[in-house]
């Protein structure tokens, strides 16, 4: 992995917008390395402020992408959402180890979401497309799905508690409790808090062991 230090050549290719409040950013590679799963600093260029984003894209693309939510009344989101192709953003990493290394490909894994925390797991699923995986997404509604068409339908599981459009009625922890939980498999925990210490709680009491557990809490 190369040495990370903030560089601010990386010019913007453009902005997809998935939602009303959701967009992916695309901007240059220049070359960054990085493994699935790690995490980028990124901000406006010129501006000190600076936010994690899970990487999207894939190492086999040229490109780099981030999903980002424009939270409300958020700094950074709102300044990104604005930036327009041609732009630059300062970016700084990767970082992080919420990766799945080479030996485990063979296990089975369990990617648990909510939100935008799907980041990490478009890019595991689109880097190691053999692995044997099952998706749980806490969404608030089918708008935040977000390119889910990347997931097998079969092991995408949309978990929606307000309303009963998705796969399943109820948060992710709810569906953890009334499935049977597979103790062998690896489980990967993406997203808010509060969903994380949960999910914890409910794996580690089915006898999931902790080392089979692996979380990047965003906020
Ligand atoms: C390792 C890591 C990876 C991350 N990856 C992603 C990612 O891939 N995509 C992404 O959208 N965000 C991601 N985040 C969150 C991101 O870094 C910022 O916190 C988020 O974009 C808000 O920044 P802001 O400057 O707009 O808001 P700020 O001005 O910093 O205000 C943030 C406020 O919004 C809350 N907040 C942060 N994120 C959310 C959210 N998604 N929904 C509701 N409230 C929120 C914070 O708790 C805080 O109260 C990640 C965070 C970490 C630590």
């Amino acid at each position: 992995m190369e040495q990370t230090h903030t560089r601010t050549g990386f010019t913007v290719h453009r902005i997809r917008q998935l939602s009303d409040s959701a967009y992916v950013l695309r901007f240059d590679r220049n070359g960054l390395a990085f493994a699935p799963g790690q995490y980028l600093s990124v901000g406006p260029a010129g501006d000190i402020n600076m936010r994690e984003y899970s990487v999207y894209s894939s190492p086999g693309d040229d490109y780099l992408e981030i999903l980002v939510k424009e939270v409300e009344g958020g700094y950074v989101s709102k300044r990104l959402r604005a930036l327009a192709p041609g732009d630059a953003v300062a970016v700084d990493g990767p970082f992080g180890f919420f990766t799945v290394d080479e030996d485990w490909r063979d296990h089975r894994f369990v990617f648990i979401a909510t939100g935008t925390g799907i980041s990490p797991f478009h890019d595991f699923v689109r880097s190691y497309p053999e692995i044997d995986y099952q998706v749980l997404h806490g969404i608030r509604d089918l708008s935040e799905r977000y390119e889910h068409e990347t997931f097998d339908p079969q092991r995408y599981v949309s978990c929606i508690s307000r309303s009963h459009d998705g796969d399943y009625h109820g948060r992710v922890t709810d569906y953890l409790r009334e499935h049977p939980v597979d103790t062998e498999a690896r489980y990967y925990l993406c997203g808010n808090c509060d969903m994380i210490y949960e999910a914890f709680d409910v794996l580690q009491d089915a006898g999931v062991p902790h080392n089979q557990l692996f979380a990047e809490v965003y906020f």
